[in-house]
């Protein structure tokens, strides 16, 4: 008789990570895998067409489930190993039986899947982390609201300390506790916008209006830090689809980095382009700045990753994971001492 594991798919099925027995209309057994013949200390020909009754020594019919899938087609699950091979001396594994059928639906075999239970626990217990894992971001993120309010009460009643202790030796406690304090605030402020959904308001909106938008806010700060801010916008850009509201803080957060690695007089490009036949639509922001090492660009996606003495390490992560959540791709160039081009791409539908 010839088996059904023969060269080619005898070594695939005996690659799979489980046991595997296949029997045919008659109780013989048709396939037997590496892991299986392991588990049973048989050799292959010396079972392949051989009833499997005989083989493993199963007296009672009716209480064999692989018969009893072969006879009736019920499957079984989870079941021990001894339900279908009596005697086996092996645990850590659990044993699945299926019919096998013809097209016409008739059973012309079965076979018993022997399955690592150390699988299924690795995969139960991924599950498991990665519930936890949301559960506790859930929680932080609540926790870190809560922070907020008792923090705008210091806050006040520093600044009113900061007018009765101006002059005195004093003075400096306190200022350096409000620049801390800025920083928690501005900490706190982009943790719980990376802790936001990812989809919220989508509307369709021009690029080129947006970036206008943000060239307007961005004006003031770059006066005082005396800088250069200059947009160029392509014509004919086709509206996008998103949540402009979060896209400009991508973008705010991209144009931010350029402003910090920059010196006075320094200058900053923001333009648009329109890609027609890849259907994307690209922001590119360009520094004359400090720029990147490899060691930096490499990091500088990672959550609290940061260079700077006040920096929170978590503006580029937030404008990343926007761009990512509006299907679209950020690119980092830079260089030492020559500056740095982020381009953000966004497909248009
Ligand atoms: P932060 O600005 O709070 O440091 P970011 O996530 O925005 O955090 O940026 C991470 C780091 O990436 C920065 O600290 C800086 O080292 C580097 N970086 C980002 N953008 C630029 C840029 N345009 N020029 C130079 N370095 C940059
Ligand atoms: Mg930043």
């Amino acid at each position: 008789m010839i088996g059904l594991m023969e060269g080619w798919s005898d070594l695939a099925l005996d690659h799979l990570p489980v046991g595997l027995l296949i029997i045919d209309q008659e109780g013989c057994i048709r396939g037997i895998n590496q892991v299986l013949t392991g588990l049973t200390g048989v050799k292959r020909e010396q079972v392949t067409g051989l009833p499997f009754q005989e083989i493993y020594e199963v007296e009672q019919t009716g209480s064999n489930k692989l018969l009893q899938t072969l006879t009736s087609g019920k499957e079984f699950q989870h079941l021990e190993p001894e339900a279908v091979i009596p005697g086996i001396r092996t645990n850590g594994y659990t044993i699945s039986t299926h019919s096998v059928r013809n097209k016409s639906g008739v059973i012309i075999g079965a076979l018993a899947l022997f399955t690592p239970v150390g699988r299924l626990q690795e995969l139960e217990n991924a599950v498991i982390k990665a519930e936890k894992l949301a559960l506790l971001g859930q929680l932080a993120a609540e926790m870190v609201h809560e922070i907020r309010n008792p923090l705008t009460t210091i806050n006040g009643f520093l600044q009113l300390l900061q007018k009765d202790l101006k002059g005195t030796t004093r003075e400096e406690y306190i200022n350096l506790m409000l620049t801390e304090m800025i920083r928690v605030n501005g900490l706190i402020k982009q943790f719980l916008q990376l802790s936001r959904p990812g989809y919220s308001k989508r509307k369709q909106f021009c690029l080129n209006k947006l970036m206008n938008d943000i060239s307007m806010l961005v004006e003031s700060e770059a006066m005082l830090r005396k800088l250069d801010i200059h947009l160029m916008t392509a014509p004919d850009i086709p509206p996008i689809l998103g949540d402009n509201e979060q896209l400009k803080q991508a973008f705010l957060n991209i144009i931010k980095n350029g402003f910090d690695a920059l010196s006075k007089g320094g200058k900053l490009f923001m333009q648009t382009s329109w890609n027609s036949h890849e259907k994307f639509v690209k922001v590119m922001i360009k520094d004359t700045g400090v720029g990147m090492d490899k060691q930096t660009i490499a990091n500088m996606f990672y959550p609290f990753f940061t260079t700077k003495e006040s920096g929170t390490g978590l503006g580029m992560l937030i404008s990343k994971k926007i761009i990512d959540n509006h299907g679209g791709q950020i690119d980092v160039q830079s260089e030492p001492g020559k500056g740095t081009i982020v381009s953000v791409l966004l497909p248009v539908d």
